[in-house]
């Protein structure tokens, strides 16, 4: 996967969004795969956009895609409010486990377009939205499983693991942020995923779908051992500059590009116990920080890094699981800056649609 911040923006560049529409559901489907960088903060939703109408000009031969980046930007202000982790509207209904289904993890389902995905999960950290529901859907709602260590194995091997994203989506999947629970049968994987499998769990009509009681083949299951191997320091700080935070969501090489300052990757420990990322994503991450010139590595706490660096300011972006950083806040680069939160996708995507179409 690329790293380089040229060739990222050439992708941005190139991506022809007129089939998106008709097209993203289908595993061949012309997605962008921008998300990674997205979700790392190389670029934000608002220069995908700004790309793209700089193209096309008038906003109707991208709608669709515009309004997928409005969903991330509607995630992240509800992460600003809310607590995420937790059931969010209502509890998840018929949970029988807490843990993670071992036919899953093994991408042993018999499924071969659910097996192939997770395996190419395993092996490039993508996978495509609507295997990501099929996978949610067989896990939360096929199995039984609540949705919270599911949703951090997946987060763990996702290139373009965000957390709010990530738990919304399996709880929008599992009922707890939606009005019903997703379910997908065999003939719809088949004809998205251009297989012919029948007789699974899955391979029946919709009026028969939703088990009563988990599925027997997702019964066994186990403890996820989920743990990020985190690389040295190498900080050296000058005590005579200002600091600038960069953190695993905020990795854009043009911000304050023009100020003389430390540059500090901060990696908490304490924040990857939490969130565990796999050693694939972290390479991924620490390729993306080379875009940084001079970029160090700082692994502690903040706490530790403010013991450091007394006296010198620091810049930060905002985000969600950075409320503890002090200094100087940055706003993100959101697509409507003025648009706030709504109550539902919906209204914010019309308030969003009519400020860009200004
Ligand atoms: C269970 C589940 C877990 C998910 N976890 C993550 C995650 O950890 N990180 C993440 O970035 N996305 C997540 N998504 C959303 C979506 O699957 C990915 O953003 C998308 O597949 C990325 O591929 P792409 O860039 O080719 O998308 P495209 O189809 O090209 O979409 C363009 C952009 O729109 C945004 N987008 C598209 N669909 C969604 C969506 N459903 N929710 C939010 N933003 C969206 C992304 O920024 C994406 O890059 C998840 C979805 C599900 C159902």
């Amino acid at each position: 996967m690329v790293t380089n911040y040229e060739e990222i923006v050439a992708i941005v560049d190139q991506f022809d969004p007129s089939n998106y529409r008709h097209s993203r559901n289908f595993k061949s489907g012309s997605v962008s795969r921008l998300s990674p960088y997205i979700s790392r903060g190389v670029i934000s939703t608002r220069f995908v956009f700004d790309t793209l109408s700089k193209k096309f000009g008038d906003l109707a031969p991208f709608e669709k895609f515009i309004q997928e980046l409005a969903w991330r930007d509607h995630w992240q202000l509800i992460w600003q409010q809310t607590e995420v982790d937790h059931d969010l509207k209502r509890a998840q209904e018929d949970v029988k486990f807490h843990e993670f289904p071992i036919k899953v993890k093994d991408a042993d389902l018999g499924i071969i377009a659910i097996d192939d995905g997770i395996n190419e999960l395993y092996d490039t950290g993508y996978m495509h939205n609507h295997l990501r529901m099929y996978v949610a859907s067989i896990v939360c709602n096929f199995g039984k499983y609540h949705w919270k260590i599911p949703a951090q194995w997946m987060y763990y091997h996702l290139f373009d693991g965000d957390w709010a994203s990530n738990a919304l989506s399996w709880q929008w999947v599992a009922g707890t942020n939606s009005n019903k629970k997703y379910i997908a049968n065999q003939e719809n994987v088949n004809k998205y995923f251009n297989t012919n499998d029948a007789n699974t769990f899955l391979d029946k009509p919709y009026e028969n779908l939703y088990p009563k009681e988990p599925i027997e083949l997702l019964t066994s299951s186990s403890a996820l051992v989920l743990e990020t191997n985190l690389p040295q320091s190498n900080y050296s700080n000058n005590p005579d500059l200002p600091v600038v935070l960069y953190t695993t969501y905020n990795l854009d090489p043009n911000w304050l590009k023009g100020l003389n300052a430390n540059r500090v990757f901060l990696m908490e420990p304490s924040h990857f116990e939490k969130y565990p990322i796999s050693n694939q994503v972290l390479d991924f991450i620490l390729k993306l920080g080379e875009n940084i010139p001079r970029l160090q590595l700082f692994v502690g706490s903040y706490e530790e890094l403010c013991g450091q660096t007394k006296g010198q300011t620091h810049h930060f972006k905002e985000h969600p699981f950075y409320g503890h950083l002090k200094g100087l806040k940055y706003e993100r680069d959101w697509l409507s800056p003025n648009v706030e939160v709504q109550a539902s996708f919906f209204k914010f995507w019309n308030k969003v649609k009519k400020d860009l179409s200004k």
